[in-house]
This record gives C-alpha cells, structure tokens and sequence, in this order.
C-alpha cells in the first residue's frame, strides 16, 4: 500500500475521542457494509476506505492498542507490530468472528464453517435371541478421527494454512456471464477459502487419519433386521474442528434354524408321531427364550397349532410380547417292523377297519 497521509482514525469512523466500544462497533458495521468489496466490486476507493476503516477498528476496540494511539497518536503504534492490512483477505480472516455478526455467513468471506463429518453405517449381525433380549454388543469401526500430529488442521505442526491464491480466500470463484455472476466453489481449495502449504506428514495434509475403534453398542429387546441404531456423534470427524458424523448401525437378524419370524410372533414346527397325536405327549421344544417342555394333549390333529401366549418378540414401542405358535405336524411313518404291523393289523380288526391285504411286503424292503 502506497504511503498515504495517514488521518485520525475517530474521524475514519466518524466517532468522537470518548466513544464508547459499542458505538466504535456501531460505526465500523456501517462502514464495512457501505465500502464492502462484494457492493463494490472493482472500486478501489471503497476497497481503501474499507481497508481504512478495519485499521480504524481494530486499534480503537483494543483498549491497549486505543490507549497508545490516544497518547502517541500513528507513532505509538509502530512498535506493537501492528501494521496496517494490505490485503482485503487479510480483513476477512482476521474480523471472521465480527463479519459473521455483521453479515451472518451469507456474505462468503472470512473464516470458512467448519463442516460436519460424514456420516457411516455398519451392518451388525445379531441372533434372534439376542433380538429377543437385547444385548450389549462390541463393534469395532474404522472411521476418520482427527490427526493428533497437527490437531486436524492438517498442516505440520508450526506451519499454518494459507489463503487460497486461486479464490483469495472467498471459497467461491465468480464468473461473469452477462448481467449474471456465478459463483462456483473454488476447486483449488474446495471451498475452505485456505490451501495447506506444508503439509502434515502422519495425516497428508487432510487433517484426519483413520482409526480404529471399538464401541459398545447396547441393542435394545425387539428389533428387527433393516432397522438403524444411530450413535450420535460417533461417525467420521471433521477436519477442521467441525461436529463429527453420526455412526448408523443396521440391523441383521441372523435367521434362525427351525424358528420364523412374523413381527413379533415367532413360529416354529414340531412333528410327533401318529401315535403321540392319539396318545398325547410332551415334547421339548426350542423357543427365542430358552428350552421348555410342550404338552401335546391325546388327540391332537395334524396341523393343529398350539399358542404359547408371550413367548415371541417382546414389542419395542410398548408393553408385551408376541406368541409362539407350535405347528403340530403328524408323521405316518413309511416303515414299520412286522411286529408294528401284526398289532396295527389288531387294532384295524377291532375297529372294524378293513385294511389293504398285500400290505406285507409292501412296507418292509
Ligand atoms: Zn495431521
Ligand atoms: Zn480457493
């Protein structure tokens, strides 16, 4: 920046010497809106009024900064290091936090929002019974964490990211087209407005590494396959100091060998005997909630069902449980001993049921 006449800065923003921080703010929010470079692209008085009135700024909100200017004048500042801004950017990334307040995040310039970290899914493969109780369960995820080496910013340690010289730290690039200007993401600094110079030897510069890491999932009685878990929180980092993604566990329930599922009734078949059927019985029979003993009483049909109130899935979004439903399948066997038949033949006379003579033969090979 040429050497200027430097002029008083309460004059700059227009404020008297015993302006209070507020009305400073005041002045230079007004300022900053009227000689902003987006209202006045390519005027370069309104870019150096703009640059002026941030010098203004920042040395009269510093009570230390104010406190020497108003003793020394200009020359009191000279060995604070301070320096007036030769680049608009340099505005920008040192007023972020009051550019937001000014201007929200619509304007597109100053410290770029951190983003939030992507979101990740793993299928988790669980029994039925574990469906049915509920189970607490170890899932180990490798999802990108923040690299310890440059805490995320994805620079080596003592170096720090640049202003984008391709965007000039907008993130946005503008092209013309007419009467319209559109604005693209800057594709050399994918928007972040920085670009890493030096760059972080663990992690390359992206500022995340992956890591492994085991969670410990509780899974609630109920579920069903296809349904999500989301862990809050614990998906892939962002770089950069943003919100981390969620983790979405899906759920599959490994099908189970005898037992179908139907919401929350469970079905299951048992086959007895002919003579079980007439004489009745008791069975042990598996159920989602362990072995029991099932009581087939003296004559039980083939395709009769027997309900076992509460013996299915408990319901996840209420009270109970669904039933387990026995499906009685009566076997006729397909061999039987010459003794089974001398008395099967017996009991036909008896009950007066005439039978197939050449049966003999027939049902021993
Ligand atoms: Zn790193
Ligand atoms: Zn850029």
């Amino acid at each position: 920046m040429s050497e200027r006449k430097k002029r008083d800065y309460y004059e700059i923003l227009g404020v008297s010497r015993n302006a209070d921080i507020r009305e400073i703010k005041t002045a230079y929010r007004k300022l900053a809106f009227q000689y902003h470079p987006d209202r006045n692209p390519g005027d370069k008085e309104a870019e150096e009024k703009f640059k002026e009135a941030a010098e203004a700024y920042e040395v009269l909100s510093d009570p230390q900064k104010r406190e020497l200017y108003d003793r020394y004048g200009h020359e009191g500042l000279k060995g604070t290091g301070f320096h007036p801004y030769s680049d608009i950017d340099d505005i920008f990334s040192s007023f972020s936090d009051i550019f937001e307040d000014f201007f929200g995040f619509s304007t597109g310039r100053g410290r770029r929002r951190s983003s939030r970290g992507a979101d990740i899914s793993r299928k988790i493969d669980i029994t039925l019974m574990e469906a049915a109780q509920g189970i607490e369960k170890e899932v180990e995820v490798e999802r990108l964490s923040v690299c310890s080496n440059c805490n995320g910013s994805g620079s080596r340690p003592g170096t720090y990211p640049q202003s984008c010289p391709v965007c000039h730290g907008r993130g946005q690039v503008s092209t013309r087209a007419g009467f319209m200007v559109i604005s693209t993401t800057c594709n050399r600094c994918r928007g972040k407005g920085t670009v890493i110079v030096d760059k972080c030897e663990v992690c390359s510069g992206s500022g995340t590494v992956p890591q492994k890491k085991t969670l410990k999932v509780k899974i609630p009685p109920g579920v069903d396959t296809g349904m999500q878990l989301r862990l809050s929180g614990e998906g892939e980092s962002a770089p950069g100091g943003g919100r981390p993604g969620d983790l979405y566990l899906v759920i599959n329930v490994v099908p189970e060998e005898g037992m179908e599922r139907d919401g929350e009734d469970i079905h299951s078949e048992v086959k007895i005997s002919y003579i079980e059927a007439i004489l009745g019985t008791s069975v042990r029979i598996k159920t989602i909630w362990g072995e029991r003993d099932l009581e087939i009483r003296p004559g039980t049909q083939p395709q009769d069902v027997i309900k076992i109130p509460e013996g299915g899935m408990p319901r996840l979004n209420g009270y109970g449980r669904g039933d387990h439903i026995v499906h009685i399948k009566v076997e006729i066997p397909k061999k039987i001993s010459s003794e089974e038949e001398r008395l099967l033949k017996e009991l036909a006379e008896i009950s007066n049921i005439k039978t197939t003579k050449k049966s003999k033969g027939f049902f021993r090979r």
